[in-house]
């Protein structure tokens, strides 16, 4: 089975008569707004529990927050697990090529001379994407 929650959500949209898309499109702003504020709300729920937990609460609202983020590249036909592997990508060019890491005072992994930006337009371009004016 697949590790990617994309298949489960899309169950779930299908079940439930939610929008989805097969190509990157532009929503309704009604639409657009609505995901933004069921991702807020869950994002909200994460904060609420990260410190105290406990840690079901955490795992759990993590959870949530994936799967909305899931349904919302789905609402707008984006294959996220594509837009991840490309944001993978560039994480892993912060890595010098010795093997060197970078890191600010708090721990954060900074980026290097051989990082190489996430080219999240050209994903969404190779799914079917055509920007606005082009
Ligand atoms: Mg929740």
């Amino acid at each position: 089975m697949s590790t990617s929650p994309a298949r489960l959500v899309r169950e779930f949209h299908r079940a439930f008569g939610l929008d989805a898309r097969e190509t990157p499109t532009e929503v309704s702003p009604q639409l657009a707004a609505h995901r933004g504020e069921l991702l807020a709300e869950e994002a909200a729920e994460v904060a609420e529990v990260a410190v105290e937990g406990p840690l079901d609460d955490l795992a759990q609202e993590l959870a949530d927050v994936v799967y909305v983020a899931y349904g919302t590249a789905l609402v707008h036909g984006i294959d996220l697990d594509e837009v991840i592997a490309e944001i993978h990508r560039a994480n892993m060019s912060k890595l010098g090529p010795g093997g060197e890491i970078l890191r600010r005072e708090d721990g954060k992994v900074l980026k290097g001379d051989h990082y190489r930006a996430p080219d999240v337009s050209a994903v969404l371009r190779r799914q079917g994407w055509i920007p606005d004016g082009a």
